[in-house]
Protein backbone atom coordinates (compact mmCIF):
# COMPACT_ATOMS: atom_id res chain seq x y z
CA UNK A 1 0.00 0.00 0.00
CA UNK A 2 1.74 3.58 -1.06
CA UNK A 3 1.84 6.04 1.75
CA UNK A 4 -2.20 8.06 1.97
CA UNK A 5 0.55 11.10 3.02
CA UNK A 6 1.50 12.48 0.08
CA UNK A 7 2.80 15.79 -1.88
CA UNK A 8 1.79 17.36 -4.23
CA UNK A 9 4.09 19.95 -6.36
CA UNK A 10 2.59 22.26 -8.46
CA UNK A 11 5.17 23.26 -11.92
CA UNK A 12 2.82 26.03 -12.70
CA UNK A 13 3.72 27.74 -9.37
CA UNK A 14 7.43 27.56 -9.09
CA UNK A 15 7.17 28.87 -13.02
CA UNK A 16 5.05 31.61 -11.64
CA UNK A 17 7.61 32.22 -9.17
CA UNK A 18 10.58 32.33 -11.02
CA UNK A 19 8.82 35.11 -12.75
CA UNK A 20 7.84 36.89 -9.53
CA UNK A 21 11.62 36.95 -9.07
CA UNK A 22 12.92 38.45 -13.06
CA UNK A 23 10.09 40.97 -11.96
CA UNK A 24 12.13 41.61 -8.78
CA UNK A 25 15.42 41.35 -10.43
CA UNK A 26 14.99 43.37 -12.98
CA UNK A 27 18.51 43.56 -15.16
CA UNK A 28 19.95 41.15 -12.52
CA UNK A 29 20.18 37.68 -14.11
CA UNK A 30 18.62 34.90 -11.67
CA UNK A 31 20.50 31.98 -10.55
CA UNK A 32 17.31 29.69 -8.68
CA UNK A 33 18.87 27.99 -5.95
CA UNK A 34 17.39 24.29 -5.75
CA UNK A 35 19.56 22.49 -3.01
CA UNK A 36 18.04 20.19 -0.63
CA UNK A 37 16.54 18.37 -3.34
CA UNK A 38 14.66 21.98 -4.30
CA UNK A 39 14.08 22.19 -0.68
CA UNK A 40 11.97 19.05 -0.88
CA UNK A 41 10.00 19.65 -4.24
CA UNK A 42 12.01 17.25 -6.26
CA UNK A 43 15.25 18.39 -7.77
CA UNK A 44 14.75 17.29 -11.50
CA UNK A 45 11.00 18.45 -11.50
CA UNK A 46 12.16 21.66 -10.39
CA UNK A 47 15.06 21.90 -12.78
CA UNK A 48 12.17 21.64 -15.45
CA UNK A 49 10.14 23.74 -13.85
CA UNK A 50 12.90 26.49 -13.95
CA UNK A 51 13.62 26.03 -16.91
CA UNK A 52 14.23 29.70 -17.58
CA UNK A 53 16.44 30.67 -14.57
CA UNK A 54 20.15 31.67 -15.86
CA UNK A 55 21.69 29.08 -13.72
CA UNK A 56 20.94 26.81 -10.64
CA UNK A 57 22.46 26.51 -7.43
CA UNK A 58 23.20 23.53 -5.23
CA UNK A 59 24.99 22.93 -2.17
CA UNK A 60 27.32 20.52 -3.84
CA UNK A 61 29.00 18.81 -5.77
CA UNK A 62 26.88 15.57 -5.39
CA UNK A 63 23.68 17.69 -5.97
CA UNK A 64 25.48 19.31 -8.76
CA UNK A 65 25.52 15.47 -10.64
CA UNK A 66 22.07 14.63 -9.44
CA UNK A 67 21.22 17.97 -12.15
CA UNK A 68 23.60 16.43 -14.89
CA UNK A 69 21.83 13.41 -14.95
CA UNK A 70 18.68 15.03 -14.86
CA UNK A 71 19.07 16.54 -17.82
CA UNK A 72 20.07 20.27 -16.88
CA UNK A 73 22.58 21.51 -19.19
CA UNK A 74 22.55 25.22 -17.76
CA UNK A 75 25.25 26.95 -16.01
CA UNK A 76 25.34 25.24 -12.32
CA UNK A 77 27.25 26.96 -9.40
CA UNK A 78 27.60 24.94 -6.16
CA UNK A 79 27.87 27.05 -3.10
CA UNK A 80 29.98 25.66 -0.99
CA UNK A 81 32.70 24.86 -3.42
CA UNK A 82 34.84 21.66 -3.22
CA UNK A 83 36.87 20.35 -0.19
CA UNK A 84 39.49 18.32 -1.98
CA UNK A 85 41.41 17.57 -5.05
CA UNK A 86 38.44 14.58 -6.45
CA UNK A 87 36.02 17.07 -5.70
CA UNK A 88 37.28 19.70 -8.00
CA UNK A 89 38.14 16.73 -10.78
CA UNK A 90 34.33 15.74 -10.64
CA UNK A 91 33.04 19.62 -10.65
CA UNK A 92 35.21 20.19 -13.85
CA UNK A 93 33.62 16.94 -15.26
CA UNK A 94 30.16 18.33 -14.62
CA UNK A 95 31.08 22.13 -16.09
CA UNK A 96 30.13 23.21 -12.68
CA UNK A 97 31.17 26.93 -11.21
CA UNK A 98 32.69 26.52 -8.26
CA UNK A 99 32.07 29.29 -5.03
CA UNK A 100 35.61 29.67 -3.64
CA UNK A 101 35.27 30.91 0.18
CA UNK A 102 38.46 29.74 2.07
CA UNK A 103 42.17 29.48 1.56
CA UNK A 104 42.70 25.56 1.15
CA UNK A 105 39.94 25.99 -2.00
CA UNK A 106 42.72 28.70 -3.45
CA UNK A 107 45.28 25.83 -2.78
CA UNK A 108 43.35 23.33 -4.59
CA UNK A 109 42.91 25.46 -7.84
CA UNK A 110 47.03 26.54 -7.37
CA UNK A 111 47.74 22.85 -7.51
CA UNK A 112 44.92 21.88 -10.12
CA UNK A 113 47.37 22.73 -13.14
CA UNK A 114 46.25 23.40 -16.19
CA UNK A 115 42.51 21.41 -17.58
CA UNK A 116 39.64 22.65 -18.51
CA UNK A 117 38.99 25.70 -16.72
CA UNK A 118 36.30 26.44 -14.28
CA UNK A 119 34.37 29.76 -13.61
CA UNK A 120 34.91 30.39 -9.96
CA UNK A 121 32.73 32.85 -7.67
CA UNK A 122 34.86 34.15 -4.77
CA UNK A 123 32.49 34.58 -1.64
CA UNK A 124 33.49 37.66 0.74
CA UNK A 125 32.15 37.65 4.21
CA UNK A 126 30.71 40.88 4.76
CA UNK A 127 29.19 40.07 7.92
CA UNK A 128 27.73 36.67 7.81
CA UNK A 129 30.61 35.41 9.51
CA UNK A 130 30.12 31.75 8.18
CA UNK A 131 31.88 31.37 5.12
CA UNK A 132 34.14 33.75 2.83
CA UNK A 133 37.51 35.93 2.88
CA UNK A 134 37.73 39.22 4.34
CA UNK A 135 36.57 41.54 1.89
CA UNK A 136 39.56 43.88 2.08
CA UNK A 137 41.37 40.31 0.39
CA UNK A 138 39.81 41.33 -2.45
CA UNK A 139 42.19 42.98 -4.60
CA UNK A 140 45.05 39.87 -3.31
CA UNK A 141 42.41 37.49 -4.58
CA UNK A 142 41.35 38.77 -7.98
CA UNK A 143 45.52 38.96 -8.93
CA UNK A 144 46.28 35.48 -7.58
CA UNK A 145 42.91 33.80 -9.65
CA UNK A 146 43.85 35.70 -12.65
CA UNK A 147 47.17 33.71 -13.72
CA UNK A 148 45.91 30.21 -12.58
CA UNK A 149 45.11 27.68 -15.90
CA UNK A 150 42.56 26.42 -13.76
CA UNK A 151 40.26 29.36 -13.63
CA UNK A 152 38.15 30.74 -15.96
CA UNK A 153 35.95 33.80 -15.31
CA UNK A 154 36.06 34.80 -11.69
CA UNK A 155 32.57 36.71 -10.00
CA UNK A 156 32.46 37.94 -6.79
CA UNK A 157 29.93 37.04 -3.86
CA UNK A 158 28.99 37.46 -0.56
CA UNK A 159 25.75 36.24 1.42
CA UNK A 160 23.10 38.43 3.82
CA UNK A 161 22.79 37.15 7.29
CA UNK A 162 19.72 39.70 8.32
CA UNK A 163 17.43 39.91 5.31
CA UNK A 164 14.35 38.09 7.07
CA UNK A 165 14.02 41.69 8.40
CA UNK A 166 13.33 44.58 6.25
CA UNK A 167 14.14 47.03 9.28
CA UNK A 168 16.90 45.70 9.96
CA UNK A 169 20.04 48.19 9.16
CA UNK A 170 22.97 44.97 8.49
CA UNK A 171 22.03 44.40 4.95
CA UNK A 172 22.50 47.97 3.95
CA UNK A 173 25.87 48.04 5.97
CA UNK A 174 26.53 44.34 4.23
CA UNK A 175 26.00 45.60 0.60
CA UNK A 176 27.95 49.25 1.29
CA UNK A 177 30.95 46.99 2.57
CA UNK A 178 30.38 44.42 -0.52
CA UNK A 179 30.45 47.67 -2.87
CA UNK A 180 33.79 49.01 -1.18
CA UNK A 181 35.55 45.69 -0.95
CA UNK A 182 35.19 45.34 -5.45
CA UNK A 183 35.76 49.01 -6.16
CA UNK A 184 37.76 48.94 -8.63
CA UNK A 185 37.59 44.59 -9.30
CA UNK A 186 36.32 43.42 -12.29
CA UNK A 187 33.61 40.97 -12.19
CA UNK A 188 29.76 40.57 -11.90
CA UNK A 189 28.44 40.67 -8.04
CA UNK A 190 25.97 38.70 -6.41
CA UNK A 191 24.26 39.57 -3.22
CA UNK A 192 20.59 38.64 -2.35
CA UNK A 193 18.97 36.20 -1.34
CA UNK A 194 15.15 36.46 -1.59
CA UNK A 195 14.73 38.40 1.13
CA UNK A 196 17.28 40.72 -0.32
CA UNK A 197 15.52 40.59 -3.48
CA UNK A 198 12.02 41.42 -2.15
CA UNK A 199 13.50 43.82 0.52
CA UNK A 200 16.37 45.69 -1.03
CA UNK A 201 15.68 46.45 -4.58
CA UNK A 202 19.47 47.50 -5.00
CA UNK A 203 20.57 43.74 -4.04
CA UNK A 204 19.95 42.58 -7.35
CA UNK A 205 23.34 43.77 -8.32
CA UNK A 206 24.25 41.54 -11.77
CA UNK A 207 23.11 37.91 -10.16
CA UNK A 208 20.05 37.40 -7.86
CA UNK A 209 19.81 33.88 -5.80
CA UNK A 210 16.52 33.36 -4.67
CA UNK A 211 15.38 30.25 -3.22
CA UNK A 212 12.71 30.25 -0.66
CA UNK A 213 10.10 32.69 -2.53
CA UNK A 214 10.45 29.89 -6.05
CA UNK A 215 8.71 27.84 -3.37
CA UNK A 216 5.98 29.92 -2.47
CA UNK A 217 6.96 31.05 0.70
CA UNK A 218 8.33 34.26 2.36
CA UNK A 219 11.29 34.95 3.49
CA UNK A 220 10.30 37.10 5.78
CA UNK A 221 9.06 36.60 9.40
CA UNK A 222 5.83 36.96 9.81
CA UNK A 223 4.52 37.09 6.45
CA UNK A 224 3.43 34.74 3.75
CA UNK A 225 4.14 34.41 0.37
CA UNK A 226 0.63 35.35 -0.84
CA UNK A 227 1.59 39.18 0.16
CA UNK A 228 4.76 39.04 -2.38
CA UNK A 229 2.70 37.71 -4.97
CA UNK A 230 4.03 34.45 -4.53
CA UNK A 231 2.18 30.84 -4.87
CA UNK A 232 2.69 27.48 -2.81
CA UNK A 233 4.45 24.99 -4.93
CA UNK A 234 4.16 22.15 -2.47
CA UNK A 235 0.59 20.88 -1.28
CA UNK A 236 1.32 18.21 1.66
CA UNK A 237 -1.75 16.33 2.24
CA UNK A 238 -3.43 13.20 3.63
CA UNK A 239 -6.38 11.63 4.62
CA UNK A 240 -8.39 10.87 7.83
CA UNK A 241 -8.24 7.10 8.64
CA UNK A 242 -10.54 7.27 11.50
CA UNK A 243 -13.37 9.39 13.08
CA UNK A 244 -14.47 8.91 16.44
CA UNK A 245 -16.33 10.53 19.35
CA UNK A 246 -14.74 11.36 22.89
CA UNK A 247 -15.85 11.83 25.89
CA UNK A 248 -15.16 14.90 28.07
CA UNK A 249 -12.25 14.26 29.88
CA UNK A 250 -10.56 11.68 27.78
CA UNK A 251 -7.10 12.11 27.37
CA UNK A 252 -5.77 11.56 24.02
CA UNK A 253 -2.39 9.95 22.29
CA UNK A 254 0.76 9.77 23.69
CA UNK A 255 1.16 11.00 27.04
CA UNK A 256 -2.29 11.53 27.13
CA UNK A 257 -1.17 15.37 26.42
CA UNK A 258 -4.69 16.55 25.15
CA UNK A 259 -7.85 16.39 27.31
CA UNK A 260 -11.19 16.88 25.53
CA UNK A 261 -13.50 19.47 27.30
CA UNK A 262 -16.02 18.46 25.72
CA UNK A 263 -17.74 15.50 23.61
CA UNK A 264 -16.53 16.30 20.49
CA UNK A 265 -15.76 14.30 17.40
CA UNK A 266 -11.89 13.53 16.78
CA UNK A 267 -10.33 12.89 13.58
CA UNK A 268 -6.62 10.57 12.81
CA UNK A 269 -5.04 11.78 9.63
CA UNK A 270 -2.44 9.80 8.57
CA UNK A 271 0.98 11.78 8.82
CA UNK A 272 3.51 12.14 11.67
CA UNK A 273 6.76 13.18 12.22
CA UNK A 274 8.29 10.15 10.31
CA UNK A 275 6.75 11.67 6.99
CA UNK A 276 8.59 14.57 8.08
CA UNK A 277 5.46 16.50 9.78
CA UNK A 278 6.99 18.37 12.49
CA UNK A 279 7.17 16.15 15.87
CA UNK A 280 7.46 19.61 18.20
CA UNK A 281 3.85 21.81 16.47
CA UNK A 282 1.83 21.77 19.40
CA UNK A 283 -1.43 21.38 19.97
CA UNK A 284 -3.74 24.16 17.78
CA UNK A 285 -1.74 23.84 14.99
CA UNK A 286 -3.96 24.50 12.37
CA UNK A 287 -4.72 21.52 9.45
CA UNK A 288 -7.15 21.83 6.74
CA UNK A 289 -9.82 18.93 6.78
CA UNK A 290 -11.83 18.74 3.69
CA UNK A 291 -10.59 22.45 2.98
CA UNK A 292 -12.20 23.96 6.27
CA UNK A 293 -9.80 24.96 9.57
CA UNK A 294 -9.16 22.38 11.95
CA UNK A 295 -6.52 22.02 15.02
CA UNK A 296 -4.28 19.26 15.76
CA UNK A 297 -4.11 18.06 19.04
CA UNK A 298 -2.03 15.94 21.45
CA UNK A 299 1.60 14.90 20.42
CA UNK A 300 2.34 13.97 16.91
CA UNK A 301 2.92 10.19 16.41
CA UNK A 302 5.43 8.54 13.87
CA UNK A 303 2.49 7.81 11.32
CA UNK A 304 -0.50 9.82 12.89
CA UNK A 305 -2.03 13.30 14.01
CA UNK A 306 -5.15 13.83 15.88
CA UNK A 307 -7.74 16.02 14.75
CA UNK A 308 -9.91 18.30 16.63
CA UNK A 309 -13.50 17.81 14.18
CA UNK A 310 -15.37 20.17 16.28
CA UNK A 311 -15.28 22.88 13.52
CA UNK A 312 -15.81 20.11 10.90
CA UNK A 313 -18.53 18.00 12.38
CA UNK A 314 -19.55 15.95 9.45
CA UNK A 315 -16.30 15.02 8.67
CA UNK A 316 -15.64 11.14 7.76
CA UNK A 317 -12.74 8.86 7.60
CA UNK A 318 -11.26 9.55 3.90
CA UNK A 319 -11.69 13.17 4.10
CA UNK A 320 -8.72 15.33 2.67
CA UNK A 321 -6.42 17.10 5.03
CA UNK A 322 -4.11 19.43 4.20
CA UNK A 323 -1.00 20.10 6.33
CA UNK A 324 0.43 22.93 4.20
CA UNK A 325 -0.24 24.53 1.33
CA UNK A 326 -2.58 26.47 -0.39
CA UNK A 327 -5.03 27.89 1.48
CA UNK A 328 -2.95 26.80 4.76
CA UNK A 329 0.40 28.27 4.41
CA UNK A 330 3.23 26.83 5.45
CA UNK A 331 4.68 29.91 7.15
CA UNK A 332 1.22 29.17 9.84
CA UNK A 333 2.51 25.72 10.38
CA UNK A 334 6.15 27.18 10.87
CA UNK A 335 5.56 29.67 13.36
CA UNK A 336 2.79 27.15 15.19
CA UNK A 337 5.86 24.89 15.49
CA UNK A 338 8.47 27.25 16.55
CA UNK A 339 10.70 26.88 13.04
CA UNK A 340 10.48 28.40 9.58
CA UNK A 341 9.26 27.34 6.26
CA UNK A 342 12.50 25.92 4.99
CA UNK A 343 12.86 23.39 7.68
CA UNK A 344 9.29 21.74 7.35
CA UNK A 345 9.47 21.97 3.16
CA UNK A 346 13.35 20.30 3.26
CA UNK A 347 11.83 18.08 6.07
CA UNK A 348 9.21 16.17 4.17
CA UNK A 349 10.45 11.99 4.16
CA UNK A 350 11.81 10.20 1.76
CA UNK A 351 8.91 7.29 2.61
CA UNK A 352 6.26 10.16 1.34
CA UNK A 353 5.49 9.78 -2.59
CA UNK A 354 5.54 13.03 -4.73
CA UNK A 355 3.18 14.09 -7.31
CA UNK A 356 4.24 16.48 -9.74
CA UNK A 357 1.70 18.20 -11.33
CA UNK A 358 1.71 21.13 -14.25
CA UNK A 359 -1.57 22.96 -13.17
CA UNK A 360 -3.25 23.58 -9.75
CA UNK A 361 -6.56 23.18 -11.24
CA UNK A 362 -5.56 19.50 -12.50
CA UNK A 363 -4.55 18.88 -8.33
CA UNK A 364 -8.54 19.99 -7.87
CA UNK A 365 -9.78 16.78 -10.57
CA UNK A 366 -7.54 14.43 -8.64
CA UNK A 367 -8.80 15.37 -5.52
CA UNK A 368 -12.40 14.93 -6.54
CA UNK A 369 -12.40 11.48 -8.08
C1 LIG B 1 20.41 28.96 0.30
C2 LIG B 1 21.13 30.11 -0.28
C3 LIG B 1 20.46 31.10 -1.00
C4 LIG B 1 18.94 31.15 -1.11
O1 LIG B 1 18.41 31.67 0.10
P1 LIG B 1 16.82 31.90 0.29
O2 LIG B 1 16.74 32.56 1.61
O3 LIG B 1 16.21 30.55 0.29
O4 LIG B 1 16.37 32.74 -0.83
C5 LIG B 1 21.20 32.08 -1.61
N1 LIG B 1 22.55 32.11 -1.50
C6 LIG B 1 23.25 31.19 -0.78
C7 LIG B 1 24.71 31.28 -0.68
C8 LIG B 1 22.56 30.17 -0.14
O5 LIG B 1 23.24 29.27 0.58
Amino acid sequence: MRRTAQVVVDLDALRHNLARARDAAGKARVMAVVKADAYGHGLAEAARALADADALAVACVGEAAALREAGWEGRIVVLEGVADAAGLREAAALEADLVVHAPEQLALLEGAGSRRPLDVWVKLDTGMHRLGFPPEAAAGLAARLAGLAAVGTVRWMTHLACADDRRDGATARQLARFAAALEGIPGERSAANSGGLLGWPEAALDWARPGIMLYGASPFTGATGETEGLRPAMRFETRLIAVTRRRRGDALGYGGAWVCPEDMPVGVAAAGYGDGYPRHAPSGTPVLVRGRRAALVGRVSMDMILVDLRGVPDARPGDPVTLWGPGLPVEAVAAAAGTIPYELLCAVSGRVPRRVVERPHAVQEAGRR
